[in-house]
């Protein structure tokens, strides 16, 4: 029997990702993976491409997606698991958060040229490429064409993170919204990176327990890079107190990301199989 290795958290070039749908599969089967989700931001568009090749690569495929929140101001990652495709209301809100990120493109640029760095609408195009949603990585990835940063990581420290001259901020739904919208539509919903960079003093236990019981909070992704050990088996215990579910998952963007392997970090398949079954009864 092959060992299940499960990891419920990756980007293609639908998104900020660097490899196609195609991709993510076959080099999640290559990786040993037995099962990876898709998870591209505010997107479905990479399904079928992921589910069309999953059989040949022996792989078992989770149509996912990583929608943007926020939580009093602060931006929160809510990984949407099983969601209807077909859901007017989902689309709709997904297409509001992506005219969000196409808007902001302007102030962006314009902030980037005070500060020297010259960029145009089509160099971005360019860097995109295919992808739907555009994000900060792809303004990112221009940056290095053009030769102003080395990589993605410096492009963000320099320019791109909060309080940065690249920084502008965008639509993102609510989280409790995001939350019961989820559940309205089929999915299941995990809070991707809690307490990784800037969410951890909103996501709180109080709120976290909030979530749980009031909204339908499915789980919390405590295994994931962002984290440091400490907060994984703080919020591992904090996960079991509250009945949330706990998973793990690389959050990997191909070459976009480093430390950000495939499986580097996976979910149990006892709690795959739980979340598999609230899909069965979400929406319902
Ligand atoms: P956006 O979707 O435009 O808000 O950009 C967020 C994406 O950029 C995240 O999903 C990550 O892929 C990446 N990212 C966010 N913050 C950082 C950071 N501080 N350093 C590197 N990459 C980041
Ligand atoms: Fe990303
Ligand atoms: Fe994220
Ligand atoms: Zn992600």
């Amino acid at each position: 029997m092959v060992t299940p290795r499960i990891d419920l958290h990756a980007h293609s070039s639908v998104s900020d990702g660097t490899e196609p749908p195609a991709t993510l599969v076959t080099d999640a089967a290559a990786a040993g993976l037995t099962t990876v989700a898709i998870t591209d931001h505010d997107t479905l568009d990479g399904w079928d491409e992921a589910f069309s090749v999953a059989e040949k690569a022996g792989i078992d495929v989770v149509p996912g997606m990583e929608m943007s929140c926020e939580l009093d101001g602060v931006s929160v990652h809510l990984l949407v698991y099983w969601p209807d495709p077909r859901s007017t209301e989902l689309l709709d809100e997904l297409a509001r958060i992506r005219q969000g990120r196409d808007g902001r493109l302007p102030t962006m640029l314009r902030q980037l040229d005070e500060v020297g760095v010259h960029l145009t609408e089509e160099q971005i195009a360019d860097s995109a490429g295919t992808a739907v949603s555009l994000g900060r990585p792809h303004i990112a990835d221009a940056m290095i064409k053009a030769g102003y940063v080395a990589d993605r990581q410096e492009a963000f420290d320099r320019y791109l993170v909060e309080g940065r001259p690249g920084y502008v901020a965008r639509y993102s739904t609510e989280l409790p919204d995001a939350i019961t919208l989820a559940r309205r539509v089929g999915g299941v919903p995990v809070i991707a990176h809690p307490w990784g960079r800037l969410s951890r003093p909103v996501l709180t236990p109080e709120v976290l327990a909030r979530c749980a019981s009031d909204l339908g909070l499915a789980g919390v992704e405590a295994r994931h890079q962002d984290h440091p050990a400490e907060a994984i088996s703080e919020l591992t215990g904090l996960a079991g107190e509250l009945g949330l579910l706990v998973t793990g998952g690389s959050d990997w963007h191909g070459s976009g990301k480093v430390d950000h392997d495939l499986g580097v970090h996976t979910t149990d398949p006892e709690v795959l199989e739980r979340l598999a079954a609230q899909a069965r009864t979400s929406g319902d």
